[in-house]
């Protein structure tokens, strides 16, 4: 076996150079953080070819003495902390002292300095690690550190990299963060020459998040601003009309710090629930603050998970607070009422009236249906609960659920007082699929399924009700159906998708990390149907979309798209099933759609024939109810 010899302190900072910069976005973090600590005012981040040739940050912080240059590239060389004690109480953002020096390690690095109040400035030359002499300048105050061939001696990092594009939409995400938790400082990224973001600095958290993350998203915004117990979360929230396709936009702030945190989207989806359209998702800016020694900040710093001391605290603060300002939102307008409330509130003469309408056929006053025609929402669902009510004991009422996939049915029966709203697909769900059913419960579907079924006609725009020869009932749902008749033919078909281009192409405006993904993937975007350029900014330009697309739905489904090609770093075997979930689910006929009789028969036959059981996510199709069940549920047997 060879010696035990020490590395070279060259070797040993390329390897403490692989953990901190791993791509030029970890770069622009760790050079902001230092302009940031320097108590600068306004920042300027400039990026060529993504920030692998060039990159270069311009700060008017307090700059750093001449002498004291050289030693700043030392590693664990650190202005910020001096013993283990100051490691529990890290007020300033970076604190290890070996970014400048993993920075220069693999790069070629220029820097000028100026202290506030000095004559003149200093520069300092670094090539892989080598410094050269420091020579005095005239520079304006602050600092100024230009990065130019990152991983030039390294060429193995250098295979990782992504496209330009890729690599110049993670350091937008990075500026956007930064700019986000730091409204009191100006914030300018240009990419190529180009300006791409640039934020005020006047402090206010709004106006940050106009620049950084665009005018649509912050004029559908709600303030927040409410604590529980040590944890407060302040910010803004979407609108719940204004629900976007993706989680994209929840961006989380805790002590100041960006993190991802499943906690914190459950706490925030939760307070959205039942008033965000189905497949919609809250967007947010919101910072948590609480006090250090309730959270673990003492994880890698490159990293965004955070670990909280109660996660209950976090939970019940977000919690409440964004439910509290949604209901305050709502006051005015009042709530949309439920079928039955609605009579309980009527005189007996309106109510008489009321019910001669309804005998007419007509609709009596406030019927749901002369609500816009939406997916199946949270109105709809509560007009099946109302109707349902109007014509059956209470406790029948339950089991129109379709809580479980075709199996024989039963009734939630007398202990049930009320019935329950059908259940919600769960935002947090949609991400994931669903485990493909076992073999033997579609088996038994089909083997019951031969007979010719009648179909009786369609309820909800939603429903297709179906008798068959056995005496049994059957509730399809029709955007399921054909979702999955649309996937299966999807899958088995591997051509490009057709696609139709637009008259006037469309910009659609995407998360940082989205935005990433396009650009990584616009080949594969290509074949499913999408021609997009990048528009800069966070904006992609689509100039075809896929054939079977309505044009109104291309922006949610590139976005939706985009997040599947994020999940696909994780798992890249599933994605393309995922890709064509997503397909399937924009391209099939929806809930609340007005369809054709003749379609509508072409699904119930798939669905006799036993083709087709679960939609691709694994929910059912269809509902059985049996003969037996439904006496059961008047009483006759
Ligand atoms: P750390 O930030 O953990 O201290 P760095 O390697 O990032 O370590 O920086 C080393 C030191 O260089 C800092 O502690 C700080 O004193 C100085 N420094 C770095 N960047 C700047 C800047 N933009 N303005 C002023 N001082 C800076
Ligand atoms: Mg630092």
């Amino acid at each position: 076996m060879a010696h035990i010899q020490c590395l070279s302190s060259h070797v040993a900072d390329l390897i403490a150079a692989g953990e901190v910069v791993e791509r030029p976005a970890s770069v622009v973090k760790e050079l902001l953080e230092n302009a940031i600590d320097a108590g600068a005012s306004a920042i300027v981040v400039e990026l060529e070819h993504g920030g692998l040739t060039y990159l270069r940050v311009t700060d008017n912080g307090c700059g750093i003495a001449p002498d004291e240059l050289p030693t700043a590239f030392l590693r664990h060389a650190t202005s910020k902390l001096r013993c283990a004690e100051d490691l529990s109480a890290i007020g300033t953002l970076g604190f290890r002292g070996e970014a400048l020096a993993a920075i220069a390690a693999v790069s070629r690095v220029d820097i000028f300095t100026r202290q506030t109040g000095a004559d003149s400035g200093a520069v300092l030359h670094l090539e892989g690690g080598v410094a050269g002499e420091v020579t005095e300048t005239g520079c304006p105050e602050g600092t100024t550190i230009c990065v130019r061939d990152l991983f030039y001696n390294t060429p193995a990092r250098m295979k990782f990299m992504k496209k330009d594009s890729a690599e110049g939409a993670a350091v937008g995400g990075i500026v956007q963060h930064l700019a986000l938790s730091h409204p009191h400082i100006s914030f300018k990224l240009l990419r190529d020459g180009a300006e791409v973001l640039h934020t005020p600095g006047d402090g206010k958290l709004l106006s940050a998040i106009y620049a950084a993350m665009g005018r649509d998203f912050a004029m559908g915004l709600l303030p927040i601003n409410g604590s529980g117990g040590e944890v407060t979360a302040r910010g803004f929230i979407t609108k719940p009309l204004h629900g976007h396709g993706t989680r994209g936009r929840q961006v989380f702030f805790v002590n100041g710090r960006f993190v991802k945190s499943q906690l914190l989207t459950a706490a925030l989806e939760e307070a959205y629930r039942n008033r965000l359209l189905k497949g919609k998702f809250p967007g947010c800016v919101v910072h948590i603050d609480l006090p250090p020694d309730a959270v673990d900040v003492n994880v890698h710093p490159a990293k965004t998970v955070v670990k909280f001391v109660s996660d209950k605290a976090v939970f019940d603060a977000l919690y409440y607070t964004v439910r509290d300002a949604l209901d305050a939102e709502n006051k005015p307008a009042a709530p949309a009422p439920r079928q039955e409330s609605f009579y309980q509130s009527m005189t007996v003469q309106q109510y008489k009236e009321a019910a001669a309408a309804k005998d007419e056929g007509k609709k009596p006053l406030g019927s749901y249906t002369t609500r816009p025609i939406a997916p199946v929402s949270v109105v709809e669902k509560s007009a099946l609960q109302g109707e349902v009510r109007d014509v059956m004991p209470q406790h029948a009422a339950a089991p129109i659920t379709p809580a479980k996939p075709i199996v024989p049915f039963t009734p939630a029966a007398e202990e049930v007082p009320a019935a329950p709203a059908p259940k919600a697909e769960e935002p947090m769900q949609q991400a994931v699929s669903l485990p493909a059913q076992p073999a033997e419960e579609v088996q038994q579907t089909i083997e019951e399924k031969a007979a010719p079924w009648r179909m009786v006609g369609e309820v909800l725009r939603t429903y297709i009700i179906c008798e068959d020869d056995s005496g049994n009932l059957w509730l399809i749902d029709k955007h399921a159906a054909h979702e999955r008749l649309r996937f299966d033919a999807l899958k088995a078909d591997p051509a490009p998708l057709m696609s139709q281009m637009l008259l006037t192409p469309l910009t659609v405006s995407l998360a940082a990390e989205e935005y990433g993904a396009v650009l990584e993937h616009l080949d594969t975007l290509r074949r499913f149907g999408f021609e997009c350029e990048d528009f800069g900014g966070g904006t992609v330009l689509v100039r075809q979309v896929p054939a079977d697309i309505r044009t109104g739905d291309a922006a949610s489904t590139l976005e939706e798209l985009a997040q599947k090609l994020l999940l696909g770093r994780i798992d890249p075997e599933g994605v393309r099933d995922e890709l064509l979930h997503t397909m399937a689910c924009k391209s099939a006929i929806k809930a609340g759609m007005i369809t054709d009789k003749t379609e509508l028969a072409a699904l119930v036959e798939k669905v006799q024939s036993g083709e087709i059981a679960y939609c691709p996510h694994g929910r059912p199709v269809a509902v059985k109810l049996t003969k037996y069940e439904i006496e059961k549920m008047f009483k006759r047997a």
